[in-house]
């Protein structure tokens, strides 16, 4: 099923190279403090996961507790509206709301393969951070996450939800006091205690090897979706799969087994916020530039000297500027489609898809579907969008804007 020992990623979009490299994009750019446990995770990654005995409680827990396989559902009326067919992966119905928790119950199983007593991990809008919590409660495992301040004050419900399944909720006071600040915070935490604690990195970000090792247990999603449009259709290849990008793990999951599909079209869907050029945005790949950040070479938001931009959404999965070395490199060579919508679109998106699906979708999955009115499909084509997580958690958002609009 996969080849370990290809020393580089010639020819496949799917392996970065022996140093984690996407072309010119990824690697591993870490303080000497964390060398020891980043490489104990590079070279014992692969051997740990594709354990007969991993894969099979991996894919157990993805069953049991999390609700898999996710629906492939045909949206007839959504369909209908763009004049073309369009399935839904409802990643939004595993449990806990979105796809995150595939892969940190996949990280969860690892960490106990490598004997780590502790896990640490970082969140912006708590999504990530409960997902966590909730695999530590499900093994008995501690659990610290790093959280901005401000976001903390922000997203109470979820950090009452982490508090609730045992999670310490550690504060992160520096900075902008947000996802990139909790994400120095736990950094530094690791490098405090580097031999007993495992961090659960959120998306297809950071040092080599946790971009591939994300990508991978996220894979779960082009996975099911391939058998199940071929029961559907009679054939495994659609014409085009779409999802939202913030770091790009449900990206990198919907779009794994059609990387290397060439004739699949593969759209990946940025936060322009106010508009790409308004300042107030989080379209990385449009206005990023290489640069390192939390570990590897990608695209990000930097000023002239190289400082750090403060991105903007109003989506809080997607307030991030940077993006895995992954989408860097399909955007760099083209093999990838990136596309970015605004607040507006996206809660427009958000309504639409309420009203003629009966489904309420994440504002973040809401921007892949306001991408759909900016493409030209044919009648025939066969879209899939990734829903990658349930609205529940931004109903205070949406309740402001029905406000707004009555
Ligand atoms: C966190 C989150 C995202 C963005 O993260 P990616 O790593 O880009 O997938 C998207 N959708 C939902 C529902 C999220 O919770």
């Amino acid at each position: 099923m996969i080849n370990i020992t290809t020393p580089l990623n010639k020819g496949t979009y799917k392996q970065p190279n022996i140093f984690g490299y996407y072309g010119n994009f990824g690697g591993a750019y870490i303080p000497e403090m964390l060398h020891r446990n980043v490489e104990e995770l590079r070279t014992r990654y692969l051997e740990i996961m594709y354990d007969d005995a991993f894969q099979k409680e991996f894919k157990d827990l993805l069953h049991d507790y999390v609700g898999r396989p996710t629906p492939l559902y045909l949206a007839k009326r959504l369909s209908k509206l763009h004049n073309t067919n369009i399935y839904l992966k409802r990643e939004d119905l595993n449990h806990t709301g979105a796809h995150k928790i595939n892969n940190t119950v996949g990280q969860i199983l690892l960490a106990l393969k490598l004997g780590k007593k502790r896990i640490i991990a970082e969140t912006g809008a708590g999504q990530h951070g409960v997902a966590t919590a909730t695999v530590c409660a499900l093994k008995g495992i501690e659990c610290v996450v790093y959280m901005g301040s401000k976001d903390i004050e922000r997203q109470a419900p979820n950090v009452a939800r982490m508090k609730m399944l045992g999670a310490k909720v550690v504060p992160a006071t520096s900075g902008s006091q947000t996802l990139k600040d909790a994400t120095n915070e736990a950094i530094r935490a690791w490098i405090n205690d580097p031999l007993d604690t495992h961090y659960i990195i959120g998306s297809v970000v950071g040092p080599h090897p946790y971009p591939d090792m994300v990508a991978r247990f996220q894979s779960i999603i082009s996975e099911e979706t391939r058998w199940q449009l071929k029961e559907k259709t009679g054939t495994e290849l659609p014409t085009h799969v779409m999802a939202c990008v913030g770091g790009g793990s449900n990206a990198a999951g919907m779009f794994y087994h059609y990387l290397d599909e060439l004739s699949v079209q593969l759209v990946a869907v940025e936060a322009a916020g106010h508009g790409v050029n308004s300042g107030m945005s989080a379209a990385t790949t449009q206005l990023g530039k290489p640069g390192i950040l939390h570990g590897s070479k990608s695209l990000v938001m930097q000023t002239e000297d190289g400082q750090v931009v403060e991105p903007h959404s109003i989506s809080a999965g997607l307030d991030y500027p940077g993006v895995g070395p992954l989408h860097a490199h399909l955007y760099e060579s083209g093999r990838g489609t990136f596309l970015s919508a605004t607040d507006d679109e996206s809660l427009k998106a958000a309504f639409e898809l309420a009203k003629l699906e009966g489904i309420i979708p994440a504002l973040e999955s809401a921007h892949a579907l306001a991408a759909l009115h900016q493409m030209k499909f044919k009648q025939s084509d066969v879209v899939v969008v990734c829903l990658s997580g349930r609205g529940d958690k931004d109903l205070a958002t949406y309740m402001k804007a029905m406000d707004i609009k009555e």
